[in-house]
């Protein structure tokens, strides 16, 4: 647990070093550092000192509500009462946790099952991120797979309700509700605050508004997997996000294989897809967050297909950039 926290501590602070050098040139920028979601935050705006305790006061306990919401591991959170109380049954739920179960459902169609908020149960196996980490029996994954698919989800918009076809769905919203609340975190700074310049790191999220206040962009750092302390590439942002999934991210090694976090559905283990990061760039951070997990499970090549073929969708100020760092 020491090691895992260790290195989140690591990846954050790349993170935060480059968001320094990219920014503060004497402006008006003022930053907090927090750990909520279970990752380290780093938020930094162009605001007036006098207004920033109450700004960064509302942006902690919007985090801290989302969690409160959207934790499969909060056992009083609204999704553990749908993920308790769901199953052949009709649950009523709040628009927020709607609205990501929505998304999570349509990018898991969009790519084909390599993203699926339904595997819960298989993530809970394994148990990954925590001092009780282990590789579970074979047995214990294959009751789970194929039948532990978002497509034995029900959700109804005319009385915001959802309902699992069966006992084995349970739903982890770990893959995207990093993406919803950047999009959010931003949404309140630029509706309530008018903030036109800043960014927002939370753990491998980072969502950026405008340009830097010298008018030049942001620049975001994206880590090694191969070096904890080394930058890959340094990428030239402006009102983008740049979401990373990483094998290094949280992980455990036994008989010298690496078990990491981003399980492939259709195993129901570890994705070995040969791929050690994938970086998107985009507009929306919950689409980039979805979108990165699906493809570090798809590897190199049909990620590569898969986002051209998407970017031939989107409006030209979506268009989805991406880095893969192989083995
Ligand atoms: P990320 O860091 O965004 O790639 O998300 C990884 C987290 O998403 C894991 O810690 C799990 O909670 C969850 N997860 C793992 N594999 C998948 C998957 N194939 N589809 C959806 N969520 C996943
Ligand atoms: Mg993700």
């Amino acid at each position: 647990m020491r090691k895992f926290i260790l290195l989140m501590f690591t990846v954050c602070l790349c993170m935060i070093c480059t968001g320094c050098a990219a920014g503060n040139n004497g402006e008006n920028y003022v930053e907090e550092n927090n750990i909520k979601m279970g990752t380290i935050c780093n938020i930094k705006i162009a605001a007036d000192k006098d207004k920033s305790k109450e700004i960064f006061e509302n942006l902690w306990s919007t985090l801290d509500d989302i969690e409160k919401t959207m934790s499969a591991k909060i056992e009083d959170s609204e999704l553990s009462y749908v993920n308790n109380n769901a199953i052949n049954e009709e649950v009523v739920i709040s628009e927020e946790l709607y609205y990501v179960i929505e998304k999570s459902l349509y990018y898991a169609e969009l790519t084909e099952g390599a993203f699926d908020p339904a595997i819960g149960n298989i993530i809970d196996l394994w148990k990954i991120g925590t001092d009780e980490a282990r590789v579970p029996e074979k047995e214990e994954i294959e009751k789970y797979l194929g039948e532990a698919n978002y497509k034995n989800i029900v959700l109804n918009k005319d009385n915001n309700s959802i309902r699992f076809l069966n006992d084995k769905v349970k739903l982890d919203l770990g893959g995207i509700v990093k993406g919803y609340a950047a999009d959010r975190i931003k949404e309140i700074l630029i509706n309530n605050y008018n903030i036109s310049s800043g960014y927002i790191s939370l753990g491998g999220n980072v969502m950026t508004i405008g340009k830097k206040t010298d008018g030049s962009m942001f620049k975001i750092g994206i880590q090694s997997p191969y070096n904890v302390n080394k930058l890959d590439r340094v990428v030239e942002v402006c009102d983008k996000t740049v979401v990373t999934s990483g094998d290094y991210e949280r992980f455990f090694i036994e008989n010298g294989i690496r078990y990491h976090h981003i399980i492939d559905p259709a195993t129901g283990e570890p994705a070995r897809s040969g791929v050690r990061s994938v970086t998107i760039i985009t507009s929306d951070s919950i689409m980039a967050d979805a979108i990165s997990t699906a493809c570090f499970v798809m590897g190199e090549d049909k990620a590569k297909n898969f986002i051209e073929k998407l970017n031939g969708k989107l409006e030209e100020k979506d268009y989805i950039e991406s880095y893969t760092i192989k083995q």
